[in-house]
């Protein structure tokens, strides 16, 4: 079947006009209870649900996958080396194929495992924003913005409650945010004492692997800044990559012994109307930094 037609019979079988209403749909049938839940969202009991027998742990060169197995239930494999968030995003994804495979019915259930994640881009699209929405519901989501406020502590709370990493929360937070803004993870280089941004989300679609990195030097006014290892807020001289602007930029402090930070950048839009100019309450990060990647 060719990835229109397992998507159209997707859209159809759970009433969607498109494969991201059907997804949303999905989800409200399946999990009614599911924006009432307290966090973090018990992933192993809503894969029961679906049918799932047992989540089993293995050496994989991949992130898991999902098999049939006797009787008609489920099992998904995780990759046993990869850090909990990233397994709670892999439960999640792979719950979200069975979604699928309900619509599809069974003569077109294959392929049924890891073969899928090669061949079925959009399915895989699609299962990834059904796992973000599993693993953190709109309403929950909403909520969280509401009573912490817009901003890098928002994400860092969420991330901590329901145990998904950083950078995926950071990821569903720019792309629902109302001004257009990116969040850049930074990390001290303890031999240099320069900061290094690790990742960046969104990333930027055009570039290429090796890409320059993003430093932050003592030369430029905002280094002072960051050595303070405290929150911050405000408009400061930074170079994101290009040449140096007065972006408004929002600094959570992560950890400051090697110094972390989570910033928020606006990249356009009236940055103030949506932050507010003092920094909010500052959540305590858990040392270890299982959720940084
Ligand atoms: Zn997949």
């Amino acid at each position: 079947m060719r990835m229109s037609e397992r998507l159209r019979r997707f859209c159809k079988y759970w009433n969607g006009y498109d494969q991201w209403s059907a997804a949303n749909k999905a989800i409200a049938r399946a999990f009614p209870d599911l924006p009432n839940a307290a966090p973090p969202i018990d992933l192993k009991a809503l894969a029961r649900r679906r049918g799932v027998r047992d989540v089993v742990y293995g050496e994989l060169s991949e992130d898991g996958h999902i098999v049939e197995s006797q009787g008609g239930n489920y099992i998904i494999v995780l990759n046993s080396a990869h850090p909990e968030s990233r397994q709670r995003f892999t439960i999640a994804h792979e719950i979200a194929h069975t979604f699928f495979f309900e619509a599809l019915g069974k003569e077109y259930r294959d392929p049924i495992d890891e073969v899928a994640h090669q061949h079925y881009d959009e399915e895989e699209k699609v299962c990834d924003y059904i796992a973000t929405r599993l693993l953190l519901p709109n309403e929950s989501f909403t909520s969280i913005l509401k009573s912490e406020g817009f901003g890098a502590a928002a994400i860092a709370t969420v991330s901590q409650k329901f145990r998904i990493s950083l950078r995926a929360t950071a990821r569903r937070l720019v792309a629902e945010a109302p001004v257009q803004v990116a969040a850049y993870f930074w990390e001290e280089d303890v031999e240099s004492g320069n900061f290094i941004v690790r990742w960046k989300e969104p990333q930027d679609r055009w570039s290429k692997r090796g890409d320059q990195q993003i430093v932050l030097s003592a030369l430029e006014p905002a280094y002072q800044v960051f050595r303070r290892a405290e929150d911050f807020r405000g408009r400061y001289w930074l170079s994101l990559g290009g040449p140096q602007d007065r972006y408004f930029v929002d600094g959570f402090c992560l950890s400051n012994k090697r110094i972390r930070y989570l910033t928020l950048v606006v990249l356009n839009g009236a940055a103030e109307r949506y932050f507010g100019l003092s920094t909010p309450h500052h959540v305590a990060i858990e040392a270890q930094g299982s959720l940084f990647d």
